[in-house]
């Protein structure tokens, strides 16, 4: 018996079952450099293997929006021409092509800072491994004929493995790579499938048929356990279930305060289909939409139409509240398409709203889509880092000639749309009072505030111990911001991680926060800890 403990939790829960271990087929690539005259021949192979791997992907787009970005990705021109140009220009055979222009393009966003971006390499090369797939003849393990209960073992698990994953015979899976944000670890706690990812090492460990016990909440794996350790595993499995599904039952009721005071419980996401996973937890409204993954994305700045389409959908599927955030791009978050001058300190640099300003025809096509969305639903929108009184004057200026020509164009939009801003400088702070006179909401953004409070960077694992939220200057900040918010008589929200923390809760009700927003993971729990406060 062996006890490893685990860093990264992607889905909570716990399992005991044998292990499954999922082989990689040999994906290496062909080497040999081909002559001229075989050129046509390779480019043919790989428009054949493109053509089938689109088609395969078109079929599975209408079921799951995961494959309809796959789809889009694959169709990506630049991709394409990349390959072709590897073939032609550099005389490489196509395997060899494939191999090398998704590694190039996968790399691009795995040096990105942000979680979220990191993961989409992994979309990259799930789709190289198709295209692969054809140009070898490759027969993948086909994960859906799991017929027995198992604990799932890989490497890696791409999303055209996990969606064939069956909840009924996977009870488990752990994986050497990836991270919380990718999309198995999405589809995963779709499936409520108990996952831990990134487990460095774990396949030597593991043997086909192991029993193994795991919580995956605690982040922690048996192999071998003893027939207490056993018994000990499946009763908190069946305490763990019992637990949520009392939470699951929570969900009718609504977040009051035992003071009778109706709290707003709002997610945070990137996309539409972030909405549509979070709409099961019964939620209020989306807090903060993340808009700078559509620019991220995207191989070029998404055009007013692109966005309002995606804005729309997302008005549409949450009617309540949704807060679109304007760009928030800078600092970590990169893109492709457009090059940043290399900063000393890219996190007081030129980022989100700074950029915005600056860049004002591209900040018009954003806001213009916002506004058109806003005839779709409850539309509100929320500019990230600013921290003088003047630069949300601009930001609204900008809005309401946006609004004028939408006027004369004869769009339709809300004329009265919120417009509000992140409370996540210490500028803010001090000046909580004015800006409360000039914004419609706040919304607290605890991950960027802390770090500025504390001029702790909050990507640094060296000083991650001293990055705490719950620090008496950020308390001290947050209400301040809250009471100034309240003076006014706008609505309070918090975006940042601390708002799903359910250590927090007590504290932030006591402080007077009106809206809690965070990823749908934390939902219920958050709910519980507010009903808790009514009894
Ligand atoms: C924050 O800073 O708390 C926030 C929600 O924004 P982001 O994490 O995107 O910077
Ligand atoms: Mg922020």
């Amino acid at each position: 018996m062996e006890q490893i403990y685990v860093e990264k939790t992607a889905s909570r829960g716990i399992a005991v079952a044998r292990v499954y271990k999922h082989q990689e087929p040999e994906w290496t690539p062909d080497q040999h450099m081909i002559t001229a005259a075989q050129m046509e021949e390779e480019l043919g192979k790989f428009r054949q293997a493109r053509e089938n791997v689109m088609q395969e992907l078109s079929a599975l787009a209408s079921e799951n929006e995961i494959f309809a970005a796959h789809l889009e990705i694959a169709g990506d021109f630049a991709l394409q021409e990349g390959i072709e140009a590897k073939i032609a220009g550099e005389q490489k055979n196509a395997q060899l092509a494939v191999h090398e222009v998704v590694e190039e393009f996968a790399a691009i966003f795995e040096a990105m800072d942000d979680a979220y971006m990191k993961e989409r390499g992994a979309d990259i090369k799930d789709i190289g491994k198709r295209l692969m797939e054809k140009l070898k003849g490759i027969q993948r393990q086909d994960l859906g004929m799991l017929r027995e209960a198992v604990i799932v073992a890989a490497k890696d698990l791409y999303p055209s493995d996990t969606v064939k994953l069956s909840p009924e015979f996977v009870k488990g899976i752990i994986t050497e790579e990836g991270g919380v944000t990718s999309h198995v670890s999405i589809i995963a706690k779709s499936m409520n499938i108990p996952t831990l990812v990134g487990v460095k090492g774990i396949l030597n460990k593991l043997e086909d048929g192991m029993l193994v016990c795991m919580d995956a909440g605690k982040g922690i794996i048996v192999t071998e356990p003893e027939e207490e350790v056993q018994q000990e595993y499946l009763a908190k499995k069946q305490a763990y279930e019992e637990e949520r599904a009392r939470l699951r039952r929570l969900r009718e009721l609504q977040a009051v305060t035992k003071e009778g005071k109706r709290i707003s419980l709002c997610v945070n996401v990137g996309n539409a289909e972030d909405i549509r996973h979070a709409l099961d937890m019964k939620i209020d409204g989306v807090g903060l939409f993340r808009s700078e993954f559509l620019y991220m994305e995207n191989s070029h700045f998404p055009t007013e139409e692109e966005q309002f389409q995606v804005y729309k959908e997302a008005a549409e599927l949450c009617p309540q509240e949704l807060t679109i955030r304007t760009l928030d791009i800078g600092g970590d978050k990169e893109l492709s398409y457009f090059t940043f001058e290399k900063e000393e300190n890219p996190f007081l640099g030129w980022r989100a709203i700074r950029i915005s300003l600056d860049m004002k025809e591209m900040f018009k096509e954003q806001l213009r889509a916002i506004l058109r969305a806003s005839a779709f639903g409850h539309v509100r929108i929320m500019f990230p880092m600013i921290i003088s009184p003047e630069e949300l004057k601009a930001a609204k200026a900008i809005a309401a000639e946006c609004k004028t020509e939408l006027a004369q164009e004869g769009k339709a939009f809300d004329p009265d749309i919120e417009l509000g801003m992140m409370m996540e400088t210490p500028a803010s702070v001090l000046l909580a009072e004015e800006f409360a006179k000039e914004a419609d909401f706040f919304s607290i953004g605890t991950n960027d505030l802390t770090q500025y409070l504390l001029a702790v960077d909050r990507g640094n694992k060296k000083i991650a111990d001293r990055y705490d939220y719950f620090h008496p200057a950020v308390v001290k900040a947050i209400g301040e911001i809250i009471r100034a918010g309240h003076q006014e008589g706008i609505k309070v929200g918090m975006c940042g991680e601390m708002a799903g923390d359910s250590r927090a809760t007590e504290l932030l009700l006591e402080l007077g926060l009106d809206e809690f927003s965070m990823s749908a993971g934390s939902i219920d729990d958050i709910r519980a800890e507010i009903l808790k406060e009514q009894a």
